[in-house]
């Protein structure tokens, strides 16, 4: 049965990943194996839904043909989006956005710390997830908490990861995500000057647009039945995004 909830109007439904891999010490729960990513997708693509990168989903939207699209979003570029997840996304002709941190190429998580380090991917890494049809946003350059951040700060976070990411893959970068999603007016403002055009929070509270979307946390309890009430809820609790 066709899926009616993505219409013009309603909140777009964009799921929030972390890391693909083995999670037996995952203490911030940021990891989904790659046998549930196959589950969730293969329950997306059986409800005649498909996984979209950001920018795909809004250009659909804006031409009203988003009808049967999700989006998807991989935080902090884990060098394991290219070895575990890019492989199932593209089984299942799904594409996603991955939001990545170009003051930390090469790097690794630091900032969950206490936890077990995750490598981060490298500019060749990012620049094989673009070849392959995946978008690519910022995510700031180093996982900073945006809305405690000094003006200088949060203008180098959001305007030199932009024009790093565009010196990486020799394109326009449109797309950002919040780090932790901590978001604030001052801080919309901040992308909006540095030249984003959309931007992922998790629960943006009074916040809207295109600049602030709300994303679902998907996990590895999420089995086909929590997925289909996250999706519900998601329907009831979130305004309307006008401008999307
Ligand atoms: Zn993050």
């Amino acid at each position: 049965m066709r899926d009616t909830a993505e219409r013009p109007g309603t909140v777009p439904w964009v799921a929030m990943y972390h890391s693909v891999g083995d999670r037996t010490c995952d203490p911030y729960r940021i990891t989904v194996t790659p046998e549930r990513l196959e589950r969730q997708l293969l329950w997306l693509r059986a409800r005649g839904l498909r996984g979209v990168s950001v920018a795909e989903l809004l250009a659909a939207r804006a031409r009203g043909a988003d009808h049967g699209l999700v989006g998807l979003t991989f935080d902090d570029g884990y060098a394991d989006f290219v070895t575990d997840a890019l492989p199932l996304l593209r089984r299942h002709a799904c594409t996603a956005t991955l939001y990545v941190l170009p003051g930390r190429l090469g790097g690794d998580n630091t900032w969950d710390s206490p936890g077990p380090r995750k490598p981060l991917l490298t500019a060749d890494g990012i620049r094989r997830a673009a070849a392959e049809g995946m978008e690519i946003g910022s995510h700031g350059l180093t996982h900073v908490d945006l809305t405690a951040a000094d003006d200088l700060t949060l203008k180098a976070e959001t305007v030199e990861s932009r024009a790093a990411l565009a010196d990486l893959l020799g394109r326009d970068v449109d797309g950002f995500c919040y780090p932790y999603g901590r978001v604030d007016a001052r801080v919309v403002a901040a992308v909006r000057a540095a030249g984003y055009r959309h931007a992922c929070a998790i629960d943006p509270g009074p916040l809207t647009g295109p600049l602030a979307l709300p994303r679902v946390h998907i996990g590895e309890r999420d089995t086909a039945v929590r997925l289909l009430l996250k999706r519900r809820l998601h329907r009831l609790r979130r305004r309307p995004v006008v401008g999307v």
